[in-house]
């Protein structure tokens, strides 16, 4: 069943990217498995995805253990500095860091581990009270903060687009992170290159492809609703 609901979500992904004039594998689409159990993650796995993503530290690294080892875990939720040490060195991409100190802390583990953790800046472009991430406005001092650290290196943006019926609502933001990835991006800071963008999930992952999203991170749309109270 779940295979199913990957099917569509795949064919919706792909009609999007053929409406932009993408190629379909411009695009990662990112499992987001968060509260599922492991039955629903192997039933995608096996379906052929590699790339689930998580937004707890303690559920993110039970979930390492216990799946097979070719997956790319990305963390895209906020990360406490005390729990950098745990995910540091077993994700493919950190998608939240929003603060200056969060980075400070992931280089210092990166260095320990002796490894460069590629990680995406976090923008609240919708200036949303109840969510992380740095302003449009303060987004480029970070970004150049961050290159200095050589623990980790930055790979583009994320961002969490507010919860809308009709997700043509969000398209403005999207095309907001698009050309704010381009001036970033055109300051050729060394450290830097501004070759991911992490925008787009259930609601409005077509969109968010059509205004140039290259991960697209969907968790409803592929494992149903979550309870959150079990
Ligand atoms: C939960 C979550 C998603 C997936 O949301 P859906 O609407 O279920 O697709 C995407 N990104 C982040 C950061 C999330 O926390």
């Amino acid at each position: 069943m779940l295979q199913d609901n990957l099917q569509e979500i795949e064919k919706r992904v792909q009609a999007a990217c053929d409406r932009a004039g993408r190629s379909r594998d411009e695009v990662t689409l990112i499992a987001v498995s968060k509260t599922k159990p492991i039955t629903d993650l192997t039933e995608i796995y096996n379906a052929g995805v590699r790339d689930f993503g998580e937004n707890k530290v303690q559920e993110l690294t039970d979930k390492i253990e216990k799946m097979p080892k070719d997956i790319k875990w990305h963390m895209i939720g906020h990360l406490q500095r005390n729990k950098v040490k745990y995910i540091v060195d077993k994700v493919e991409l950190i998608h939240s860091v929003d603060s200056f100190r969060l980075a400070e802390e992931i280089n210092i583990q990166a260095k320990k581990k002796g490894i460069v953790v590629p990680i995406l800046v976090e923008v609240n472009i919708a200036e949303e009270e109840s969510k992380f991430g740095v302003s449009k406005e303060d987004a480029m001092e970070l970004v150049k903060q961050i290159a200095t650290l050589d623990g980790l290196t930055v790979k583009g943006l994320m961002s969490i687009a507010p919860y809308v019926v009709d997700s043509e609502e969000n398209r403005p933001y999207f095309h907001k992170i698009k050309d704010l990835s381009v001036d970033i991006s055109n300051e050729n800071i060394d450290n830097v290159s501004m070759d991911i963008l992490s925008m787009g999930m259930s609601g409005d992952f077509e969109v968010a492809i059509e205004e140039g999203a290259t991960m697209v991170r969907v968790g409803t749309g592929i494992f149903g609703e979550r309870n959150y109270n079990k």
